[in-house]
């Protein structure tokens, strides 16, 4: 591939919005590592997926320690990527990676004790060969390491200048608040915090929006298109390039069932009388609440990326609109 020069139109149109009531603003559509971006992955797709999104205006990058496979392999491809193409624009970036899952044996290399969360810094770092990451979560909560270790260790990889700001992810209601108000009385805050969130997957409404919003952090919601399920993907079939027939990914094809089939027809019909793509339609959905900062896509082709900032044309949902999806998803 040519030397990359981003496009000079790269912010005309991307809509950035503020995260809780920091200063920190993301874009309305990131893009995670998750997926095709590891060791097994083809390095030219990934470079082209991360030029591609950059010149759309997508600022933010979300990594983990265990992205791959192998773990660890989607922040050595990012690193081998920003300093072949981004170096130059490291300023410009929000690169966020995560500890909590499993890493590496022993009673070191998972869930939440200082120990850990400093050392997986260290290597996400080398890895990515970067100096510091924007972002830096606790990946899920820890039942048995106290809160106040595990939110003083995010607290002293901030002062430690390794990471800008701190996360949270997957935590209830009740454990944000008080990790939001731990790190507070540090006095670092917790910027923002990143549960899962979609069309099939609303636990968000039970308490967390409302969380996030009392302890003024943002949200960035992963995986909005339930992994594919809420794209026009496997209306018929099974794609054999598709997440649900790799081996190594996390959909698995007995979670596409008839039913669920029945319904995301029913979500593309309404998307396409709306002009749009059932993609941009669920992603549109998951931004109407003023707590969600961005959506956190994946994506295994340049086209995807696109398909995604394009839901920015068409954000409002009407009442009746809204009120369809209801009786949609209520089968
Ligand atoms: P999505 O729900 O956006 O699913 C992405 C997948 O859907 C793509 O890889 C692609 O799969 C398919 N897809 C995307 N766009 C389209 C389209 N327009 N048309 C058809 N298919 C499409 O999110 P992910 O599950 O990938 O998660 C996103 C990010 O969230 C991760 O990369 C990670 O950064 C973060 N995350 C965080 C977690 C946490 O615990 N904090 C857990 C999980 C994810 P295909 O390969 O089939 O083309």
């Amino acid at each position: 591939m040519s030397a990359y020069r981003p496009l000079d139109t790269r912010y005309d149109s991307m809509l950035y919005k503020r995260s809780g009531r920091s200063g920190l603003k993301l874009p309305a559509i990131s893009l995670g590592l998750w997926h095709n971006f590891g060791g097994v992955d083809t390095l030219e797709n990934a470079r082209a997926m991360i030029r591609r999104a950059f010149d759309l205006g997508i600022t933010h990058f979300d990594l983990a320690n265990n992205y791959g496979p192998p773990p660890g392999s989607a922040e050595t491809t990012f690193g081998q990527i920003l300093a072949g193409d981004l170096a130059a624009h490291r300023d410009e970036l929000i690169i966020s990676t995560k500890a909590g899952y499993y890493m590496w044996p022993g009673p070191y290399g998972e869930w939440g004790s200082r120990k850990y969360l400093v050392a997986s810094l260290d290597q996400s770092l080398r890895r990515m060969g970067l100096e510091y990451v924007d972002i830096f979560y606790h990946h899920r909560p820890d039942p048995d390491t106290p809160l106040e270790e595990t939110m003083g260790a995010l607290d002293a990889i901030v002062r430690s200048g390794k990471a800008l700001y701190a996360g949270i992810s997957s935590y209830s209601p009740e454990q944000t608040r008080e990790a939001a108000q731990i790190l507070r009385r540090l006095g670092t805050p917790c910027v923002i915090h990143q549960p899962s969130y979609s069309m099939f997957n609303r636990w968000i409404e039970n308490g967390l929006l409302g969380a996030v919003e009392d302890e003024g952090m943002g949200c960035i919601v992963f995986s909005p298109l339930a992994q594919g399920l809420l794209t026009d993907k496997y209306l018929a079939d099974i794609p054999a390039d598709s997440r649900a027939s790799k081996p190594h990914g996390f959909l698995k094809a007995d979670q596409i069932t008839a039913e669920k089939r029945a319904t995301v027809r029913a979500l593309n019909e309404l998307a396409g009388q709306r002009g749009q793509t059932l993609a941009q339609l669920a992603l549109a959905w998951v931004l109407r609440h003023p707590q969600v900062t961005s959506a956190l896509i994946g994506a295994s082709r340049v086209e995807q990326i696109e398909d995604a900032v394009g839901a920015l044309e068409r954000l409002e949902l009407s009442a009746g609109e809204l009120d369809s999806i209801e009786q949609i998803l209520k089968g």
